[in-house]
């Protein structure tokens, strides 16, 4: 193994993670710490649905979004890997957190890499600087493919314009920047937007979980998309942030689930012994830490895949979310039978972890989306 790899436990030491390279570690290590401040309080900012800002700014002070950038647009161009440790570091401690994080980067680089030739170095910069950005993609009549968007662009001069809704918005109330995508002539078509007075954020996040990301509904009144930040489109050599995100902020939040659903069986003792001496306890643990293992696993050649340009990343990163979606509800909805009445309770993380953990299914590809692709493409159904 070359000199300038550490071997790392990254998220627990339940599970392998390849080796990233030192300066990267330096990085995690700093996120690490900072995790621990974001999740003494991540109970009362998902009891309040409040974004977390002083989180985000302490991750970019740290230089996180200056990492994650690819070099090729000016950026630190962190790995695959390192990438996925990052957001499963946020997300076992704050989930919100990490999702709005994710959100803000996917939208960010994708602006810097799709408006390369045109706009990309504003962008770059703007993203550099700290401005936040969001992804307003998902549209009422698009369902889960966001990326098929069903409303058209009008065009006013050498512009269009956008009249209608995106939805469930992530951090949409704190951006200085959109991506969004219409159609223009029938292709869906990527444009950054800079929210102004024609879009107005319709206030529906009361959820159940990840209440602290403030996913929105915003309406659109004509609003300008303009030529000069027209992208193209997502392909091959970008970086693909939120499928690499996604299924790392699942495992975040099914490795939260466990720790806390440990620590219950540890403490709680029952007729004088404690709860993980039972032996159904150690036989449901042992099967949801398995599977846990494993989806980490998939997880973790789905990003070595992706930094070695292995075109079957994609694929595997699908399995990979899938299995991190269903892992992280069974290891929470262990813990709710574990944590009994007790971990019932509003103040136990317990509850939290599984309304959270219902969340990750939802997200764009849902599982229900990835399960119909996958058993297509394994059956051999056009
Ligand atoms: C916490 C959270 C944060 C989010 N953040 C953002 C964000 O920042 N930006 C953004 O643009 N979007 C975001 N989304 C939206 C998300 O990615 C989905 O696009 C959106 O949730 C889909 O709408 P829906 O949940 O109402 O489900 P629906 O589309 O109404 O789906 C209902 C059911 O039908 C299934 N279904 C839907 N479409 C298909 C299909 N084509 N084939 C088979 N089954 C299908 C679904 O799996 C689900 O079971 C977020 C969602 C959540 C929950």
């Amino acid at each position: 193994m070359p000199d300038h790899y550490r071997v790392e436990a990254c998220v627990t030491n339940a599970h392998f993670c390849f080796p990233v390279p030192e300066s990267e570690q330096i990085l995690l290590d700093t996120v690490r710490k900072l995790a621990g401040e974001f999740a003494a309080v991540a109970a009362e900012y998902d009891e309040r649905a409040e974004i977390a800002v002083g989180h985000l700014d302490s991750l970019h002070h740290a230089g996180v979004n200056r990492a994650v950038l690819p070099a090729a647009v000016g950026g630190g161009g962190l790995s695959y890997l390192g990438f996925g440790q990052l957001v499963r570091i946020l997300a076992a401690a704050d989930p919100s957190t990490a999702t709005i994080w994710t959100m803000h980067t996917g939208a960010g680089v994708a602006l810097a890499e799709l408006t390369f030739q045109t706009r990309g170095a504003f962008f770059a910069e703007e993203f550099l600087a700290g401005k936040r950005f969001a992804n307003a993609l998902s549209e009422p009549a698009s369902g889960n493919r966001f990326l098929a968007p069903q409303q058209d662009a009008v065009a006013r001069g050498s512009d269009w314009t956008l009249s209608g809704a995106k939805r469930f918005v992530s951090g949409a109330e704190i951006a200085d920047y959109l991506l969004v995508n219409a159609r223009v002539d029938g292709v869906p078509t990527f444009f950054g937007v800079v929210p102004d007075e024609t879009v107005t954020v319709i206030p529906i996040w009361d959820t159940l979980g990840l209440r602290a990301t403030r996913s929105q509904l915003l309406e659109f009144h004509d609003t300008v998309l303009p030529a000069e930040f027209r992208g193209r489109a997502p392909g091959p050599g970008d970086f693909a942030v939120i499928p690499a995100g996604l299924p790392g902020i699942s495992l975040g939040i099914a490795d939260a689930a466990l720790a806390a659903l440990i620590a219950h069986a540890q403490s709680r003792i029952i007729l004088d012994r404690p709860l993980s001496h039972q032996q159904w306890v150690q036989h449901e643990v042992a099967d949801v830490q398995a599977k846990l293992a494993a989806a980490h696993a998939l997880y973790e050649q789905a990003l070595w895949q992706a930094d070695h340009g292995i075109p079957l990343f994609f694929p595997t990163l699908d399995r990979a979310k899938y299995l991190a979606n269903k892992v992280a509800v069974e290891v929470a909805q262990l813990g709710v039978r574990i944590g009994g009445a007790s971990g019932y309770l509003k103040r136990s993380p317990i509850q939290r972890h599984l309304r959270d953990a219902e969340a990750g299914q939802l997200m764009a590809y849902s599982t229900e989306v990835l399960a119909s692709s996958m058993g297509a493409e394994v059956l051999g159904v056009e």
